[in-house]
């Protein structure tokens, strides 16, 4: 099987499906071409996916497939932005049918559920690596910045933390954990936070999706609102699965693990009732767990009054 070969059948056909009106060209020119609505403003971003980096090398290549485009449709919602269409560059080892077949599917089912259409790529051989661009869509002025945060907003977080920390270490297998399968399924097939991320326009002052771990993120909106906060350790949101693994270490997952793709914002107290209103109406739930202060810093307190001191922070690829 040629190049060519390969990318009609794994990617053109399947995406050719999909006739998103914004995109007056898709795959086969040496650019695609999308129309851009007057009065919207062109949201971009850009994430690659390293075999035995981001993903156990034993990972299934349907979800591969999924996940590499669900981190991506994750920073648009952390953005606020209603994702369009998609490029994939995908570097692979060899053209191995089987594999290709289900990393496809993985691929263009989140799509398709998303209605993004892909709209172009590159193939070539080397180690596995997989680079998703991603374009989205927004009101002129209404992205949600990490810049945003004001003293006096509250943070909140959608659905729960420390679920992928805890999938990675059945992964690795390192140990027995409870409820491996929630967990690995979190790990692998993350759900982005598309249609609360959008519903937060005009509501949240500030947003960002936890990738590399609560603190870590949430650190990411102080420094750059120049802001501080307190953070209720004892509010964070955690499954069954977490917090069967014991008070410390399920607040050890929830602070620091990475991966759960989930969204923290900050809400001004004028906001609140249109939070409630809006957000009621999605499944995945959302915590209040702290409070933008004046304060440069982050300090984690208990219920009790008490200091706690995180014991690790974020991944750090270069670290
Ligand atoms: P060029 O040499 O002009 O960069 P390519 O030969 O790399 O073009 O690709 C041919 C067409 O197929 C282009 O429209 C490109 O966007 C698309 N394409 C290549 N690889 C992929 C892929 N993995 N998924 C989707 N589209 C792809
Ligand atoms: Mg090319």
């Amino acid at each position: 099987m040629d190049e060519f070969a390969l990318i009609e059948r794994y990617f053109a056909r399947r995406a050719a499906r999909m006739r998103s009106p914004l995109v007056v060209l898709g795959i086969g020119d040496d650019a695609a071409v999308l129309d851009i609505p007057a009065g919207m403003q062109l949201a971009a971003s850009v994430d690659t996916l390293v075999s035995g980096v981001h993903f156990p090398t034993r990972t299934e290549p349907y979800d591969i497939g999924y996940k590499a485009l669900a981190v991506n449709l994750s920073d648009m919602s952390a953005m606020g932005a209603e994702p369009i269409a998609a490029t994939l560059a995908l570097t692979l080892p060899e053209a191995d049918e089987g594999w290709l077949q289900a990393f496809s599917d993985g691929f263009f089912d989140l799509a398709e559920r998303y209605r993004v259409q892909i709209i172009g790529g590159d193939t070539t051989r080397g180690p596995l690596s997989i680079t998703v661009q991603i374009h989205g869509l927004l009101p002129r002025g209404a992205a949600l910045l990490r810049s945003g945060a004001r003293p006096d907003d509250a943070i909140y977080i959608t659905g729960t933390l420390g679920d992928a920390g805890l999938g990675l270490l059945v992964a690795q297998s390192k140990q027995q954990v409870p409820g491996p399968q929630h967990a690995l399924d979190r790990l692998n097939r993350p759900e982005p936070r598309v249609r609360e991320g959008m519903a937060l326009r005009g509501i949240a002052d500030s947003a960002i999706d936890v990738s590399d771990g609560l603190v870590a993120d949430l650190g990411h909106i102080l420094k750059a609102s120049g802001a501080g906060a307190r953070l209720d350790v004892d509010a964070l949101p955690l499954s069954p699965a977490v917090r069967a693994c014991g008070e410390e270490r399920a607040r050890a997952l929830a602070l620091s693990a990475g991966d759960d793709y989930e969204l923290c914002f900050t809400v001004p107290p004028s906001k609140e009732a249109a939070l409630k209103r809006t957000f009621g109406a999605f499944s995945c739930g959302y915590t209040r767990i702290g409070l933008i202060e004046t304060e440069p810093g982050l300090r984690c307190m208990r219920a009790d009054g008490s200091l706690y001191i995180p014991k690790a922070s974020g991944y750090d690829h270069f670290k």
